[in-house]
């Protein structure tokens, strides 16, 4: 299997190893595989009953042709295993009254992006040994709270890589910014920046085709990667979750094999929900792809209008991995939808980066219909959904969960579609106790220390905290710079000195 661009007009194609190992393509587009591999419904039945690894294996095969199958399985098995996950079962669909949670966050982490950066090191090193690059891989990384610690931690000490991670100095949860601040290795480093996640994006964005980088980095025998779902190796780990959730259904009897499903994913860059478009091309029984949003609904109007615009404020909100107004792989699903027209994609992305906006076609806006639902919700409306399931079921959701639920209610009333449905749950509440405090108790609590809130809510839910959350209390700060946000350049460069 190949990859090409979604702006190059002439489809120069690498191979999947060549395009996790550079990120974003040279004319700034981002790598698509060729073509995408399907399956029947008997086919995919065989896969019922494998593990996680196995089944990571199996779904992975036909996109990275160029790792031998002895070196993917060694990579999804060094990737994915207790008790690196605190559940055996790595992704697990735990079933409610009125739909699923895909739990995805048993990492070490405690956040979805595991589940994929676990992956995407072990994928990068082997493609580096089987193309013979000696350059050292420089890792640029923005995140809007989680990437940034499991990037961190999938790269920490890998050989022949170093990562630089930049995040928004006021936009992460003070576990999140410990969580990086504290992070152990001898090739990382983290910055804060006076900004929100979008200039981080765009900052790291630029530098990746900024001509005095590349020089320095020549200079240094480096070359850049990214960790971003901007990356394929990011994005195609993520595809396998969605098959192993439609097995469990099947197995729980909650579905018959074959029968279709919703999923209903909280979005921001809009990686998670691709990859489920991804399974659903490959032949899982998927009807809707729900994209659930926050307050910057930036996805919600497109998918209503077909207008993409940017130009509006942001809003920080209690789902801050959402907190997003570019939402860089959905260029991937308009390529798609275009029928892979590099010329338009062009078009449509140099009028978002000049006037922040771009409106696709009727004809296009009533494909990507076909496919997805998209609505979003307010911080009071997730915090009720916390309260109410913790109250009726005893089960404990995170922010980011919330939203997916909340719009799955939202879209069930709207369309009458009662379809079964996974909504995925994308990190431990422990990640945000104060907001899940907040929205259990109605009330502030008495302090603001976050191991004296991880404490009381322990209390509270009587289900135990992560291990790698609760041990950032005697963790060591290594990293607390802050940047203006024009200076991660210089940042960078100074990394980049200091090897
Ligand atoms: C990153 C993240 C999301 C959004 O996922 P995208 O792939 O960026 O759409 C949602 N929830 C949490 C907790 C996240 O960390």
């Amino acid at each position: 299997m190949n990859y090409f661009s979604t702006r190059d007009l002439n489809k120069k194609s690498v191979s999947a190893g060549e395009a996790i190992c550079k990120g974003l393509a040279p004319d700034g587009g981002l790598y698509l595989p060729e073509t995408c591999p399907a399956y029947t419904i008997e086919e995919l039945s065989a896969w019922q009953n494998l593990s996680y690894v196995e089944l990571a294996a199996k779904v992975l095969k036909p996109f990275l042709t160029d790792y031998t199958e002895e070196q993917l399985f060694s990579c999804v098995q060094d990737a994915y295993h207790y008790p690196k996950f605190d559940d055996s079962r790595i992704a697990p669909t735990r079933l409610c009254k009125d739909y699923s949670l895909l739990e995805l966050w048993h990492g070490p982490t405690s956040a979805f992006k595991d589940l994929a950066l676990q992956l995407l090191p072990r994928l990068m090193v082997t493609a580096r040994k089987n193309l013979g690059i000696s350059e050292t891989s420089l890792i640029l990384v923005a995140t809007s709270g989680d990437t940034g610690k499991a990037a961190l931690e999938g790269f920490r000490d890998v050989d022949g890589t170093k990562i630089a991670v930049f995040y928004p100095k006021y936009g992460v949860s003070a576990l999140q910014q410990l969580q990086m601040q504290t992070q152990a290795g001898e090739n990382v480093a983290v910055f804060g920046i006076k900004g929100n996640f979008d200039d981080a994006q765009t900052g790291v964005k630029t530098l990746f085709t900024d001509r005095e980088m590349e020089e320095t980095l020549k200079e240094s025998n480096m070359s850049f990667s990214s960790a971003n779902s901007i990356n394929w190796g990011r994005l195609c780990p993520q595809i396998v979750y969605y098959f192993a959730s439609y097995f469990d259904l099947v197995s729980a009897g909650k579905i018959q094999m074959g029968e279709k499903v919703n999923f209903c994913v909280p979005t921001g860059n809009f990686g998670d929900i691709l990859a489920g478009y991804y399974a659903k091309m490959m032949g899982l029984p998927v009807h809707k792809l729900i994209c659930a949003s926050n307050a910057n609904r930036v996805l919600t109007d497109f998918f209503a209008t077909g207008t993409y615009d940017r130009n509006r404020e942001f809003h920080q909100t209690a789902s801050p991995s959402m907190d997003i107004l570019i939402s860089s792989n959905l260029e991937r699903l308009l390529f798609l939808a275009s029928e892979q027209d590099a010329s338009l994609i062009s078009d449509l992305f140099a009028s978002l980066k000049e006037e922040g906006s771009y409106t696709v076609s009727k004809e296009i806006l009533c494909r990507l219909q076909a496919d997805f639902a998209a609505d979003c919700c307010s911080d009071e409306e997730a915090f009720e959904v916390i309260a109410r399931l913790f109250e009726t079921e005893g089960v404990l959701i995170d922010p980011h969960t919330a939203v997916g639920v909340c719009v799955l209610e939202k879209y069930r009333k709207t369309s009458g579609d009662m379809t079964e449905c996974v909504v995925l749950s994308t990190a431990s509440p422990y990640k945000f106790c104060k907001d899940v405090l907040f929205a259990l108790e109605k009330a502030p609590a008495s302090q603001e220390d976050p191991f004296f809130l991880l404490e009381e809510l322990e209390k509270k839910s009587g289900v135990a905290a992560p291990f790698n959350l609760k041990n950032l209390k005697s963790a060591a700060i290594r990293f607390e710079q802050v940047l203006e946000k024009e200076a991660q350049k210089d940042a960078v460069l100074r990394f980049v000195s200091e090897l």
